[in-house]
Formats: C-alpha cells, sequence, structure tokens
C-alpha cells in the first residue's frame, strides 16, 4: 500500500510531483520522499508525515530539475524507521539512481541472502532496496536497461510497480501479473507515470493508458517509449484496490472505480434484497456501493452517518482500544434520518468488526429500529502477501466465523457480503485476470508454473516499442 509517482517535465518537476503525491495520499500516509535530477545533481527529500506535512515551499524549491520520482508510504515490508522511507537513491559506476516500489516481494530474504553472500551491503529493511540493487548489478554486465529489467522480472516474485530515475529517464515497470495499479499521462511539457489516474488529473494532464503487466516504460526529453518484457498469459490484478483501496474517480486497468463499486452496491440488493426506510452508507469508503443499492432497491439514499473530515483513517491507530474510541469522534449519526428508521447501511469490507461493530452501536443508540448491514467485499478470510495491509489470518473476523457469527458478534439486524462471482462480475474482467488471495487464500503466483496453466509468464523483452511524442524546453 504505497503510491509512485515519476515525471519527465521541461521546467522543475518538484511541484508536480508534490501534487501527484497529494493526488495518491490515500495510498499511504506514514512518509513521503520526493527525489529529482537536474541534469547534474540529484535533489532529495523524505521524511515521516503526510505530504502538506513533509513539505513546504522552499523544500520544494531546493529540488530542482526536470526528471523526478516520488512515493508515499504506508508500510507493510520493512520497519517503521526512517531508513526505511522511499525513494531510495545511490550512486553507481557514476551515475545517479533512486528508486521507488508499490508492492510486496515474496521472495525477499530469499534474494537478499543471494546478495549479502556475494558482498552486497544493504542499509535498509525493505524489498524495494533489493530490487534497485538488482537492477544495478545487471546494468554492470550491459548497460541496457531493458535487459536489467528483464533479469529483475526474472528474480522477483510477488507484486510490484515500480519507478526508477536513472539520472534524465524515468523508467517505470508492473510486474507481469499486474497486481498494483501503474498509468501514465501526458501533462503539458511533459510525462507523468503513476499508480493511480488521479495523479494524472491533478496535473491537468491527460490519461494516455494503463502500463501494461510485464512492461517497462521510459519517459526522457525524447519522448514516450514502451517495451513488452514479460507476458503472462492471465494477470492478477487486485480486487481490493476496486473494493476499497484506490479512489473512487481512478479508472484502473480500464474500469472506473466509481462504477464497479456501485455495480456491487446493484449486485448487493440482488443478492440480499431487504425493506427498509433508507439506504446508508459508512462514510466515505462505502458511499458509491451504497448509490448502487439504492438505485436497485428504490430505497432513497440517505446519509445516516457524517464523518469529521479532519480525523485520519482509524486503522492507523495502534491499540485496538484507541482504534474503539476514535470511530465515535470520526462518525456522528443524523438522528432525525435514523430515529425508528429501518436502515440499510452499506460499507466496503469488513476486517477485524471493530468498525462495523461500533457503527451498528451508535445507530441503535440513535434509535435505528433495524439496521440491516450490506458488504461490498465478500468475506476476508486470508491476509494478502501482494502488498494490502491486511491482519493476520487470527484477527480477520470472517476468516473462522460464519455470516450468522459475525452478524452476531457485529449486532446486525442482517448481514451480507456480496458474492465472489457478482464481484467479479462487477469489476468485469474474467476471474483468471483477477487476484482473489484475500477470499480464497489462493494467490495468483502460487498458481503459476506450467505452460497452458492460468499466468504462465514468458520473458520475451522487446516485442514492440512506440514513441509518442518529443518535446523540448
Ligand atoms: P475493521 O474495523 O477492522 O473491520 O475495519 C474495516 C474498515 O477499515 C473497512 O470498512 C474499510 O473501510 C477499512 N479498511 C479495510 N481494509 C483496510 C486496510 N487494509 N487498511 C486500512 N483500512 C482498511
Amino acid at each position: 500500500m504505497c503510491g509512485i509517482v515519476g515525471i519527465i517535465g521541461a521546467g522543475d518537476v518538484s511541484i508536480p510531483i508534490y501534487y501527484a503525491l497529494y493526488a495518491l495520499q490515500h495510498r499511504g500516509q506514514e512518509s513521503a520522499g520526493i527525489t529529482t535530477f537536474d541534469g547534474k545533481n540529484l535533489f532529495k527529500h523524505k521524511s515521516q508525515g503526510l505530504v502538506a506535512e513533509v513539505f513546504d515551499e522552499q523544500i520544494l524549491k531546493r529540488l530542482k530539475g526536470y526528471a523526478g520520482i516520488g512515493h508515499v508510504r504506508y508500510p507493510t515490508t520493512g520497519e517503521k524507521v526512517s531508513e526505511n522511507i522511499q525513494p531510495f537513491s545511490f550512486l553507481f559506476r557514476g551515475r545517479n539512481f533512486a528508486i521507488a516500489h508499490n508492492g510486496n516481494l515474496t521472495n525477499t530474504e530469499k534474494l537478499r541472502e543471494e546478495y549479502e553472500k556475494r558482498g552486497q551491503i544493504f542499509s535498509t529493511t525493505t524489498d524495494t532496496e533489493i530490487i534497485g540493487n538488482i537492477i544495478a548489478d545487471e546494468l554492470r554486465k550491459s548497460n541496457s536497461m531493458e535487459d536489467a529489467v528483464l533479469a529483475c522480472m526474472k528474480k522477483l516474485e510477488g507484486s510490484y510497480s515500480v519507478v526508477f530515475l536513472s539520472e534524465d529517464k524515468v523508467y517505470a515497470f508492473r510486474d507481469p501479473l499486474g497486481i498494483r495499479p501503474l498509468c501514465i499521462g501526458e501533462t503539458k511539457d511533459g510525462y507523468i507515470v503513476c499508480s493511480e489516474s488521479v495523479a494524472v488529473d491533478a496535473l491537468n494532464g491527460s490519461f494516455i493508458r494503463d502500463v501494461r503487466p510485464g512492461e517497462l516504460v521510459c519517459i526522457s526529453k525524447k519522448g514516450l517509449e514502451f517495451i513488452q518484457i514479460a507476458e503472462s498469459s492471465g494477470h492478477g490484478h487486485c480486487v481490493f484496490e476496486y473494493i476499497y483501496f484506490a479512489r473512487a474517480d481512478s479508472v484502473i486497468d480500464g474500469r472506473l472505480v466509481y462504477d464497479v463499486r456501485r455495480n456491487i452496491g446493484q449486485a448487493l440488493y440482488l443478492e440480499a434484497p431487504v425493506e427498509a426506510d433508507l439506504v446508508s452508507p459508512v462514510p466515505d469508503s462505502g458511499i458509491a456501493h451504497a448509490i448502487g443499492y439504492s438505485e436497485n432497491s428504490g430505497i432513497p439514499y440517505r446519509e445516516g452517518l457524517i464523518k469529521n473530515r479532519y480525523m485520519g483513517r482509524t486503522f492507523i491507530m495502534p491499540t485496538q482500544e484507541d482504534r474503539e474510541n476514535a470511530v465515535r469522534i470520526k462518525l456522528n449519526p443524523v438522528r432525525g434520518h435514523i430515529e425508528d428508521k429501518s436502515i440499510v447501511i452499506v460499507d466496503d469490507s469488513i476486517v477485524r468488526g471493530t468498525t462495523s461493530r461500533r457503527i451498528i452501536n451508535i445507530l441503535k443508540e440513535a434509535g435505528a429500529e433495524q439496521v440491516h448491514m450490506r458488504v461490498g467485499s465478500p468475506p476476508l478470510k486470508a491476509p494478502c502477501y501482494l502488498g494490502v495491509d491486511m491482519p493476520t489470518r487470527k484477527e480477520l473476523i470472517a476468516s473462522d466465523k460464519s455470516n450468522e457469527e459475525v452478524k452476531d458478534s457485529i449486532k446486525a439486524t442482517s448481514l451480507h457480503h456480496v458474492s465472489i462471482d457478482s464481484l467479479i462480475k462487477a469489476i468485469g474482467m474474467p476471474e483468471d485476470d483477477l487476484c482473489l488471495g484475500c477470499l480464497t487464500g489462493v494467490y495468483p503466483l502460487w498458481i503459476k508454473g506450467e505452460k497452458g496453466c492460468p499466468r504462465y509468464t514468458d520473458y520475451i523483452k522487446g516485442s514492440y516499442q512506440t514513441h509518442i511524442r518529443e518535446f523540448n524546453e
């Protein structure tokens, strides 16, 4: 769970990168960083905190250069220490590099051991540094970035969307299964590659397309180049991006996230209709799902809870008690909408169950007669090893409880999670192109392999190249 961006422009890119990171803030609130290159030197600034806390005008002015990358971090691997804040930069054979990564490698330990045996030194505990090291090691052999990324992809297991600053060029690549999102846009005077299309919108740019799974993109003053490095017979796009993680106004792999959520809400009504006075979302994560439910049912959409905009996500509070108290400050019931009413309350997902339990309690205390809970994800059964911060199996309320048991535990009048089939239909992709690991415990990486099997990966490198546009200062 991180956000990444890379920009090449005519003038300094620190401010556009800052805006792009602002648009991607939902992908990570723990730390932020920017690295730029001005033709001669690398400039960098990174620190713990939100984008607005980490950077100010003075700092952005110091970050000179027409090429740069940025990162917002939500720690999924690596400790929460300042050395682990990205982008990482390094000097190798007189050349300046920087790297930022969204995703999670599943063979980090093995790779670290392999490289440490050769005498490689690591200064952080993250998987991102390993990717940087592999690329540098390969560049030593061939000096071709395509060859280096090809060799790197063959070694990496897991999910990775990467931006890589190599002096005056920004490279970006996406794992062969396309697990985490990555897309490209055109700005007034250059190009942007970023986790979600909302960052292109923030710069008033135009969206070009998603980076394809297994594709390498190079942006430089010469224009834009695409090189297919690896091709898989099926993909593994993360369903949780659509359910919860991405912004609703993003378009990911050709699907507007908002519409996927509305489709899910519509399916929720078809699967579990109920008579009620109003449909209310859990703000903000359940809004689009609730609108879908209201559309299909004809039950009026009305907010039963108002969110305090000035509070962070309760999920990031350290203890269970903190999380429970924080929900009350964060959400206040609209008594006039709720008293003596039967309510359908819609949220994107139930993880530990804390939020739903508290919300149902708040609604009942405010006078609700019935609270029917509808959930935009199927029951979360298993942890995520591919980049979403999910608790262990034991902490996931649905991992060992039936629907009835979860319903009783959160004290809902009724409870329904959308089915896996309806979720797949709502996204509109074949099942073999999705990662459903958190719902089924079966992960796309574990079922690749044999030729002819879903998601067999071929390393083909350089099947096509396209130059879109050149631009000059
Ligand atoms: P919980 O109290 O653990 O059941 O929290 C569930 C709520 O947290 C959901 O309604 C989501 O909006 C949100 N959520 C789900 N997954 C995550 C995650 N990986 N990180 C932060 N928040 C999440």
